[in-house]
């Protein structure tokens, strides 16, 4: 069995100590698909949170002027393979997946789960309405995603088999993983490309689990979490999460669910 928990912060521990778990916790198990609220796609792949409407897209923000990761990505490569360094009017907060073109210095705490910042693009690009059903071919249909008129308008003219930027975004963050990586949950939504890293900690769950033992996986980022858990899901490993959300001082493992794990007899889930 697995426990896998999000954000948890240790009491009666030092505070370097806290800091060492933290700031690991902070870099461990981060997937291309995790930043700017990826979890809107990886809470579809894991057991526990499938069922929960997580981070719905504002109702503020259009999904051409909000910050599309895999654009950028595209642009600064293209930027680079020029030889250029900063021109195209890039803005400077910009993060990249990891893994696609050259490093970046990804602000991870924009990428925090806890950071639910309210961007006002309303004003900013006229009225907003929600992206045609059609368009939204990731998320589908009721998919929350918004659109100035504008920006809709745009898009309609420029091509009209258009995709909702957000849906493309997020499949191509989702496909972004190790050279050999596997593709799992690939019957919801596509799945996602395995990091190397979220399949070093598959592989790792598996072999405890195999050695009839029990492990806890860490980390700040509930999607890289999302993905470990459908990843664990589909390989018959059973697993429990835990989530620290909002931004509780001291925080324990809730008491029912540190019993289950304790109590509960190792087993591999049957096929
Ligand atoms: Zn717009
Ligand atoms: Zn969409």
């Amino acid at each position: 069995m697995v426990l896998v928990s999000a954000q948890i912060k240790f009491c009666g521990v030092s505070d370097s100590l806290i800091d060492c778990a933290q700031a690991l916790m902070r870099m461990s198990l981060i997937h291309n698909v995790a930043p700017y609220g990826g979890d809107e796609l990886t809470s579809k792949f894991a057991l526990s949170r499938r069922d929960k409407n997580i981070r719905p897209w504002p109702k503020n923000k259009c999904v051409v002027c909000a910050p599309n990761l895999s654009k950028k990505a595209d642009d600064r490569e293209r930027d680079t393979a020029r030889g250029g360094g900063g021109g195209g009017g890039a803005k400077k907060k910009a993060a990249a997946p990891v893994g696609i073109g050259p490093p970046v210095n990804l602000n991870l705490d924009d990428d925090n789960d806890d950071s639910d910042k309210e961007e006002d693009d309303a004003d900013k690009g006229g009225p907003l309405e929600d992206v045609p059903d059609c368009a939204c071919t990731l998320m589908g249909p009721n998919s929350g995603h918004r659109i100035h008129t504008a920006c809709l308008q745009k898009l309609q003219a420029a091509d009209p088999n258009w995709e909702c930027p957000r849906c493309e975004d997020l499949r191509r963050r989702a496909a972004i993983g190790a050279d050999d990586g596997v593709t799992y949950c690939a019957a919801i939504r596509g799945g996602f490309k395995a990091s190397t890293k979220i399949q070093a900690a598959v592989d790792a769950c598996k072999a405890v689990v195999a050695k009839n033992e029990k492990i806890i996986v860490f980390s700040f980022f509930k999607a890289g979490l999302d993905c470990v858990e459908g990843a664990l899901d589909e390989e018959g490993v059973e697993c429990l999460r835990f989530d620290v959300c909002g931004n509780q001082p001291v925080c324990r493992v809730h008491p029912i669910i540190l019993h289950e794990f304790i109590s509960r007899r190792q087993r591999v889930k049957s096929p």
